[in-house]
């Protein structure tokens, strides 16, 4: 189908953060296919736990027990504030689940009138009709009307804003802690425990949508550890399962018992490959050391970014975002800024606001930053007006 605008190229095997093109051409690849090879390609530890995997058993859907998803949720609990988790497919399926959830908390709580929830401009949710309208870009829902109901937008990182757009109406707020598609945009200090704040205030719950910001990508396990709060529930997807396909839904007790038995499924969710692939990559990420290693590769990379910066005027405005979840806003459009580092051999990925995404793997080393700072430098010297 004609559905996406995809470049010409196409690739036959990845090695760590390497892509190698059909004729051998050989790609940094800084986008993790949209953050979500958290380790890069063919991490030894993930094909050996995933190969073993595919030998063994791929599905035997949720009518039964699944070890490898009570293994992962156990360790997801343990490292987080949630008490409790729900696998499914991606991050749209995630959210689903969650809006679900924040709705019916209401229902079950005696507080069926607060069915409506709170969402931000510029934020980005997925493709489905329900986190289409939770989501800001009328484009993208353009034709696909109509729409449910029950969302109120109020601008991302104004607390009065928000405070002032609760109604007795109001049972929810849905957030990105930091928004990737939006352009990499971190709201103010102190911002999302005014959101907590507020919530607690008025009886509601607080979802993060951390489909872009989780799994180790801000250098911290999930990206509200940045703050001096915890959501009651938090969507989890792209670096979750290291490339391969795996959604999560992660909830206090509270939250959770909104969907009881019979209340919400899917098929294919939490199936046992891709439980291997995501407690592989767990195994990985919650090694010591390994959030430190993500914050020193992004020092690096701003460190870098800041030199290009003054050393050619005219090519990046603004450097954003935390850990290895990085924007640089270009002067040049951001669109040929990707085109250039895509011909310089260098993969990013373009997000709102004229913002160039830099999403390596977690695993890179200085020798990868290197390389791909010294594509930008020429990618500068080229485009910088
Ligand atoms: C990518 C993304 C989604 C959608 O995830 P899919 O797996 O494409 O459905 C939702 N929210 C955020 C913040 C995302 O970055």
């Amino acid at each position: 189908m004609p559905t996406y605008a995809r470049a010409d190229l196409a690739f036959e095997k990845g090695e760590g953060p390497y892509l190698y093109a059909q004729g051998g051409r050989r790609f940094l690849d800084f986008g993790s296919g949209i953050a979500v090879n958290t380790l890069g390609h063919s991490h030894p530890h993930l094909v050996a736990k995933l190969t073993e995997q595919v030998g063994k058993l791929w599905h035997t859907s949720n009518l039964y027990r699944i070890p490898g998803q009570e293994k992962l949720a156990e360790r997801l609990v343990a490292n987080t504030f949630a008490d409790t988790v729900f696998f499914c497919n991606s991050g749209a399926e995630a959210n689903e689940a969650g809006i679900k959830m924040l709705r019916r908390y209401q229902h079950v709580s005696g507080n069926p009138e607060k069915n409506r929830i709170l969402v931000a401009t510029n934020a980005f949710h997925g493709r489905t009709l329900g986190t289409l309208t939770a989501g800001y870009s009328d484009k993208y829902r353009e034709g696909f009307g109509p729409m449910p109901e029950g969302f109120d937008r109020v601008a991302y990182g104004n607390l009065n804003e928000l405070r002032n757009a609760i109604t007795p109406n109001t049972g929810g707020i849905l957030l990105e802690p930091i928004q990737g598609e939006g352009g990499i945009c971190r709201p103010p200090e102190g911002y999302l425990e005014g959101v907590r704040k507020a919530a607690d205030e008025f009886g509601m719950l607080v979802m993060f949508d951390e489909v872009q910001t989780g799994v180790g990508r801000t250098g911290k396990l999930y990206a509200y550890e940045w703050s001096d709060m915890t959501p009651d529930i938090i969507s989890s997807a792209k670096g979750l399962g290291g490339g391969f396909p795996v959604g999560a839904l992660l909830a206090t007790e509270k939250a959770a018992a909104a969907l009881p038995a019979g209340m919400h499924g899917t098929t294919f969710g939490g199936n046992p490959l891709a439980m291997a692939a995501a407690n592989a990559v767990l195994d990985e990420v919650l090694k010591p050391g390994f959030m430190d290693h993500v914050l020193d590769m992004s020092q690096l990379i701003r460190d870098g970014l800041d030199a290009i910066a003054r050393k050619h005027p005219g090519f990046i405005e603004e450097i954003r975002g935390m850990g290895l979840l990085l924007g640089m806003k270009t002067v040049p459009t951001n669109v040929d800024v990707v085109a250039k580092l895509r011909e310089l051999n260098l993969l990013t990925v373009p997000a709102g606001d004229n913002v160039v995404r830099i999403l390596p793997p977690l695993n890179i080393t200085k020798s990868h930053v290197d390389e791909a700072l010294a594509a930008i430098e020429a990618a500068a010297a080229a485009l910088a007006k």
